[in-house]
Order: C-alpha cells, then structure tokens, then sequence
C-alpha cells in the first residue's frame, strides 16, 4: 500500500502521463489486443503505471507505418542540410528538458538524480554531432584514367529496428536514434521494459522538431518470442537490427536474424578489467576505479568490474579503495547527495543480490555485502568489494551489473594481461601507470574495443564505440554508425 514507509520516500513526479502507449505512425495507440504490463518503480517497488505491452500485431502495424514513410514520405528524399536542421531541433528541445528528463529516469530507473541530470545534454549531443556528420559527408570516387570513373552512391537502407536496454534508457536510445535517423532511414524503437518512461517523451520531441509522421515509431514491451522486440527481430521488412543489451540475448537475436540476413550492430554485455600497476598515481586511480564501477549503480555496460592491482601495492590499495567504497553514499534516487541509487527492478536486485553472496564464498569481503543500513526495502545495494578473488571465481568471470567489485592481485606485465583477457568478454579496460611505453604496449595487447589509459571513462564521439569477444559485433561512433545505417553502392560508369 501507499502507506508503507519506501511509498513515502519515493518521489513521484508532478504530471506523470496516465499510462504508456505505443506511438505508430504520429498517433499514440494501445495494443491491438489491449493488453499492459506494470511499470514499477526502484524505492517502492510498487506498479505506478501500466504500458501497453506490444506483440507481433503492433510491430506489424509500427512497421508498416516506418516502410510507407520511407517508401513514400520526404524523410529519405530531404537534403542532409533539411534533416540536419530537424536534428539539431530535436537536440535544442531535449536539452531544453534537462530537469524534466532527469526526473522521470532517476524515478523510473533509480539512478542518482545528479547522474540523470547529464543524460539529456548527451543525448541531445547524440543528435547535434550526426547532424553535423551527414552534411560533412563526402564519398569516395575512382577514376580509372581513360576506362571508368565509380563513385559512391550512399543510401539510407530502410526501417531500422532499435532495441534498447534499461541503463541509461533515454541517452541509450539517442545513441541509434540520431545516426539511424540522421542517414534518412525510418524507424521501430522497443525500449527495455523495465524503464518505459522517458521514451515516452520521444513524440513530443520530434513533433515539435518537424519529424515527418512515421518516420518515428514506439512500441513498448517485453523482448521474447511473439512478443515486441523478437517481432521486431523477425520482421522481414526490417532489414536493420542495432541491438544493446546482454550478451546472451544477442546470440539469439543473432539466430533469429540469421535467415533474415540482417545487418546487426550489438553492443553486449562486458567484464572490464581496471588494471592498476604498481607505479600508477593511486589517488586518481582510486577515485577513477571508485566512480568506474559505482557511477550509475554500477549498471554501466563498461563498469571496470575487475581491478587488477600490482603486489607491491596491492594491500595498500585495498584498504584505501575499501575505506573509500564505505563512504560512497547510497541514497534515495531523488537525493541530490545520493552517489548510489536503487537498482533497477527486483529481479535484477536479486542477481546482484545472489552474486554478493556467492562472493562471500568466492572472495574476502571487504566493503559492503549486502542491504545498505536505513534502506529496508527497494532494490538498494551497498557498494560491494571483494579482494582476493580468484580468475575462475564466478565473480570475476560475469556480469553482475551493480555496484559490486572484484580485486585481483598480480606481479608482472604478461600475468595482468593474461588476467585481463581471461573473460569472455571484451568491452573495456582501463589502465593505471605512469610508464608510456608501458601503458601503449597494454593497451595494444589487451583484448577489449576501448582502452582508457589513466583516464575516466570519457570518450569523443568520433571515435570506435564497441566491443570484441562476447562484448560485441561492429563498432558504431562517427563514420562507423553512417556507415552501418547505409548501404554504399557502387556505380561504375565506362569512359
Ligand atoms: P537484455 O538483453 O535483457 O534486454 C535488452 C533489450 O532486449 C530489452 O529491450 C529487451 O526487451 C530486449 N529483448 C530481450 N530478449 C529479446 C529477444 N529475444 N529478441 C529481441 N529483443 C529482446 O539487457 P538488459 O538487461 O536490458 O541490459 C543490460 C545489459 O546491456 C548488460 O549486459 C549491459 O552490459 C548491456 N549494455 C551494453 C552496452 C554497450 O554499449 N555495450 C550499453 C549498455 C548496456
């Protein structure tokens, strides 16, 4: 009931819409067989809403509405100086709603207000930086002298479908959006079901922009089969699939694309290895290692999950980073002193639950463990460290996706890169030393799609965003992303 003391902490923004439906073709709709699904909310855990849960009817629908308006509609045809404008309309109107936007992710997602209120101003960079790309974009042509000139005939490809994950839904979203819409194709976003709420305010957005009608379209719900996102997947007239997400759902998706032949751009899961050496600046590679697994509760795709610490000042750093770790505040979303919020959904609260216990066993408990004091019920975590924790441990090997950190001792260079490729995955990694040659040679040899050297994790949005291994397949970023949502023809002309 309301009257439970987590109903009363939450904070439920002002005007929050009476329920989320699908937005096909410039109109918002429910689902064909009128069916819903409940949005909880972190603190509370409690439905505040319901959306309409979309099914292979409504993808139907949502597709055909994103294929006439590229078929038939202006978005395609415009100038790259027409659609630029529009994008840089979109980013003015989403920067514009900062506060807005923020409110409705900290409340909807549990991440720490101060964390949600960067979102906007990057996703709407998401938009300003494609829109500048495209009227940029020069493509190549080859003279074969006295034979043949070929140029590059570049196109956007069709209805691209957009499946999204829950951390950092909005910014997330923009980051396809912008590139998918910037190149001229047309649309189908399935938002992560547990955070259905800032997607909602994409239509109002590109209304107000001058987005032409269909070239935007939103269906909410689930991911599996005969539901909205593996109707999505197995559309035939969607011949694009840019998916985030786990690991393991982008294998399937991968199977089912498969007799499609779609292209598929796949940003998954990641185990990222902080590796700290002995002769590293140790306070800024502790406030950096701190913030790279505690920022946004930890539910960050390039976390560094692993800290691997030189022996000669791996006792040294443990105490420091377990001190520092007890003093991360865990707080209600809405606080602005809060550093770590509520995770996500039950469900993801009891994996990352299961996994501290499971560390208890499979390291040395150091910070954290469990439920933060003063924090009763909601999905709250303490920040979590375990130090000795061995490569086969499961901890070290998976994902867990909250706040909770593995520390790993080593003695030479070859044992702290064998330790950082030994996962899977392959996103990430973050390197602390203050010996160049050092630093370069890691982070050529590591086995991960970006290297961080003595740095946060900040990066230009001209450069390769994805992972290698099970963290991924193609990398967007700049030119990368213009390149997947086009198909670049050929034509060869006889002189
Ligand atoms: P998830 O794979 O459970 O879900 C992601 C999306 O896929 C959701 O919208 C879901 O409904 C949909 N989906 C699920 N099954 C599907 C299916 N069979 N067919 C089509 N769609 C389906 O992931 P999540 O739990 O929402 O997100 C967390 C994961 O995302 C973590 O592994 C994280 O590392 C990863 N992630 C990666 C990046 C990156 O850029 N590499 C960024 C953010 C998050």
């Amino acid at each position: 009931s309301d009257n439970t003391a987590a109903a009363q902490a939450r904070h439920v923004p002002d005007d929050l819409p009476k329920g989320i439906q699908h937005y096909i073709d410039g109109e918002f709709v429910d689902s064909v067989d009128g069916d819903t699904f409940d949005v909880i909310d972190p603190v509370s855990n409690q439905a505040y809403m319901q959306a309409a849960s979309g099914k292979k009817a409504d993808i139907d629908r949502a597709v055909a509405a994103a294929k006439k308006a590229f078929d038939e509609g202006p978005w395609p045809r415009m100038l790259p100086r027409e659609r630029s404008r529009i994008l840089h309309r979109i980013a003015d109107i989403v920067e514009s709603r900062d506060a807005r936007l923020a409110e409705l992710e900290s409340f909807d997602s549990g991440l720490p207000i101060t964390q949600a209120l960067g979102q906007a101003r990057r996703a709407a960079e998401n938009f300003r930086f494609f829109a500048d790309l495209i009227v940029a974009q020069a493509d190549d042509t080859f003279k074969v002298p006295g034979r043949q000139i070929n140029y590059v005939n570049r196109k956007p490809i069709g209805v691209a479908g957009l499946i999204t994950p829950w951390n950092t839904p909005f910014m997330l979203e923009s980051w396809k959006l912008g590139p998918a819409l910037a190149t001229g194709n047309t649309v189908v976003l399935k938002p992560a079901e547990f955070t259905p709420l800032s997607a909602s305010l994409w239509p109002g957005i590109f209304e107000e922009a001058g987005l032409p009608k269909g070239v935007f379209n939103l269906v909410n719900g689930f991911g599996e089969e005969g539901f909205a996102g593996d109707s999505l997947v197995k559309h035939p007239d969607v011949p694009l699939i840019s998916f985030t997400g786990e690991s393991r759902t982008g294998q399937l998706i991968f199977a089912n694309a498969a007799p499609f032949l779609k292209g598929l751009s796949m940003e998954l899961g990641g185990k990222s290895p902080a590796v700290v050496f002995a002769d590293a600046d140790l306070d800024a590679a502790i406030d950096a290692t701190i913030f790279g697994v505690f920022s946004l509760n930890g539910e960050r795709c390039t976390a560094g999950s692993r800290i691997l610490v030189q022996r000669d000042v791996y006792d040294e750093f443990v105490e420091r980073y377990a001190a520092q770790a007890k003093r991360v505040k865990v707080g209600y979303p809405h606080d602005e002193t809060t550093e770590v919020g509520a995770l996500v959904h039950p469900e993801h609260f009891a994996k990352v639950m299961s996994y501290v216990e499971l560390g208890k066993q499979e390291g040395r408990l150091v910070a954290g463990g469990g439920r933060p004091k003063g924090f009763p019920e909601g999905n709250f975590v303490a920040p979590t460290v375990f130090a000795d924790v061995s490569p086969d441990a499961r901890i070290f090997q998976e994902e867990i996706f909250g706040p909770v950190v593995a520390i790993t001792p080593f003695d030479t260079d070859e044992e702290a890169l064998a330790l950082a490729n030994n996962t899977k995955y392959g996103l990430a990694a973050y390197v602390w030393t203050n010996d160049l040659k050092r630093a370069h040679n890691f982070a050529q040899a590591v086995e991960a799609g970006m290297v961080w050297l003595n740095s946060n994790n900040v990066r230009d949005l001209r450069t390769p965003f994805g992972g290698v291994k099970a963290s991924g397949l193609g990398h967007e970023g700049g030119y990368r992303s213009i390149d997947f949502y086009t198909d670049q023809q050929a034509v060869h002309i006889t002189l």
